[in-house]
């Protein structure tokens, strides 16, 4: 039998247990716990289960900080950048730093990168933990410390629907950084 989750708020929907097959639910169709949309629900259990990919972008991103000589990243984990904190935790060349306050982790890569030459890394949450770093990021910008902030953002579904710490990070950030953009998932 098969069965969906809701990539939102964790719904089940349970083919077991329910009366019409996913399928057929009508397109507007929303998830009954949290509103999200049918397109935001994936097939967990059952056949025609996608590959579970075993190399993330998030992955690819941590591998490309190391190749640049990157060991530390300064930040603080939370739900819209916990792939980047599995790429973090699984590969062995790279540690997370956390800090009490995303402010901080700007500054600490800041600092890095000026007492170092090195490549600064700090990383927040979507929404506020990334509106926290801009002070330290500027700090950085103005001295021209090379610093990379890694941002977490809202589900791809959700983007442009002012969901929960949605914010546009890049139109903010592309004001005071080199450069600024958005990276999805592999296609
Ligand atoms: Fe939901």
């Amino acid at each position: 039998m098969k069965k969906w989750r809701c990539t939102v708020c964790g719904y089940f929907y349970d083919q077991a247990k329910e009366t019409v097959p996913f399928e057929e639910l009508p397109e507007d169709w929303t998830c009954p716990q949290c509103g999200a949309p049918k397109s935001a629900f994936k097939l967990i259990e059952g056949e025609g289960i996608p590959v579970k990919r075993k190399v993330t972008v998030a992955d690819k991103i941590i591998e490309q900080l190391v190749a640049y000589g990157v060991k530390r990243i300064y930040g603080i984990p939370g739900d819209s950048n916990l792939p980047l904190t599995e790429a973090i935790r699984k590969n062995p060349n790279i540690d997370l730093v956390l800090t009490r306050h995303e402010e901080a982790a700007a500054f600490m890569a800041s600092a890095h990168a000026k007492l170092s030459g090195e490549i600064g890394v700090c990383m927040s949450i979507a929404g506020p933990g990334s509106t926290n770093l801009i002070t330290g990021i500027v700090d950085a910008a103005t001295d021209r410390a090379p610093v990379i902030a890694l941002l977490g953002q809202v589900p791809e579904v959700f983007l442009g629907s002012e969901s929960l710490q949605e914010i546009a990070e890049v139109d903010i950030f592309k004001t005071f950084c080199v450069y600024a953009e958005q990276v999805g998932a592999a296609g």
